[in-house]
């Protein structure tokens, strides 16, 4: 991958930077020794982490939305206008990071400490890594989310959850039409057969999600009792789930293997998601028409490493192929339709947003 020299630079700086600040916000005491004070301005790590994702998610989208040019273009001088689909995509990332992953927990949720039950759920479910699937096991409000109504967004939406409302996904699909990102998702993501079969690894993720989860729900019941199992457990969740896949593959390494690492090999959520649209049948589909010249460039735009252009042509004879879940992990971001100059692909289900 051809880099300038700025962005060699600004590499140098981010992967220290991301994997310093994870493990100082997951193992301070580890790090920085024991009941050392990390509050800083009196916040603690977890206030300004929220805040700096914030601003770089809400900063990114705002340019976009500002700025109204097709962000899914390859050419130097985009003319066409950002898609309706984009423009609304952009304002749900822009509203759910600001509202649900910034100001509800950090800023409004405080004032409500100890008046209602809600307090708690809302805190709990807005500040937990919701992907990581126990969450779930642990909180009735996050059963809810997770096990309700997710399936149901996923029935009707696909996983559209991914690039519309997702916290980890606000941050992958707004640096995912930077310049840079750009080129990363279309030179770095992981393509092909060989990268696909690597997608066991995420079941096995979900897997080890579910298992904490339950071990969890049973130690909360006096049921199992093998002492230190649940630490033992968090403690594997926390240090190669959370921080070894997650933070440092998942975020560090967006220069190297694109935006969407976490998302495709990972993240529980997103496995769960795909088999309970499978299960359901999920209304979502990406459908191609007769316009299609077999230029390829929708699999390039795709931050998921899916052969979008296989649905669409073959020897650029149109196909008119489709997919959803039941044979790709698309995610609905939309990016291969944008990016397509013959217009060959759109979404294909009842509820169109
Ligand atoms: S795959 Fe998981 S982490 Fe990625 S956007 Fe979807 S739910 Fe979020
Ligand atoms: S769908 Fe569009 S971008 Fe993809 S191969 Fe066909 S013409 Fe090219
Ligand atoms: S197939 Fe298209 S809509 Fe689905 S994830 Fe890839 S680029 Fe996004």
């Amino acid at each position: 991958m051809k880099r300038s020299l700025s962005e060699k630079v600004f590499i140098t700086l981010f992967m220290p930077g991301v994997i310093g600040f994870y493990a100082i916000y997951k193992y301070p005491e580890l790090l920085l020794g024991a009941g050392v004070d990390t509050r800083v301005l009196g916040k603690n790590l977890s206030f300004w982490y929220a805040l700096i994702y914030t601003a770089v998610v809400c900063f990114i989208a705002a340019k976009v939305l500002v700025q109204n040019k097709n962000n899914y273009s390859f050419k130097a001088n985009i003319t066409q206008p950002l898609s309706s689909y984009q423009r609304k995509k952009f304002t749900s990332i822009f509203l759910v990071q600001l509202f649900g992953f910034f100001l509800i927990p950090y800023v409004f949720a405080p004032f409500f400490a100890g008046k209602n039950i809600w307090h708690d759920e809302l805190t709990y479910a807005s500040k937990s890594a919701h992907v990581y699937l126990y969450p779930g096991f642990k909180s009735w409000g996050m059963a809810v989310y997770l096990f309700a109504v997710i399936p149901l967004f996923v029935w009707f939406f696909g996983k559209r959850y991914c690039s519309w409302i997702c916290s980890c996904g606000n941050l992958a699909e707004t640096v995912g039409v930077t310049v840079w990102g750009k080129k990363w998702v279309k030179e770095g993501t992981p393509r092909g057969e060989a990268a696909n079969k690597n997608h066991w690894i995420q079941f096995t993720v979900m897997v080890f999600a579910i298992v904490f989860g339950l071990v969890l729900l049973l130690d909360s019941m006096s049921v199992v009792a093998v002492s230190g199992l649940t630490a033992k457990l968090q403690a594997a969740q926390d240090f190669f789930v959370d921080f070894m896949f997650g933070s440092v593959i998942g975020v560090a390494a967006y220069p190297f293997w694109g935006t969407r690492i976490w998302c495709r090999y990972g993240c529980p959520l997103a496995k769960f998601m795909e088999l309970s649209g499978r299960i359901t049948k999920s209304k979502f589909q990406v459908a191609a028409n007769e316009k299609c010249t077999g230029i390829g460039l929708c699999t390039q735009a795709c931050p998921m490493g899916i052969d979008v252009a296989s649905f669409a042509h073959v020897n650029k004879k149109p196909t008119l192929g489709s997919f959803g879940l039941q044979n790709t992990v698309c995610i609905g971001c939309g990016g291969c339709i944008d990016v397509c100059p013959t217009k060959a692909l759109s979404f294909n289900n009842s509820l169109k947003p």
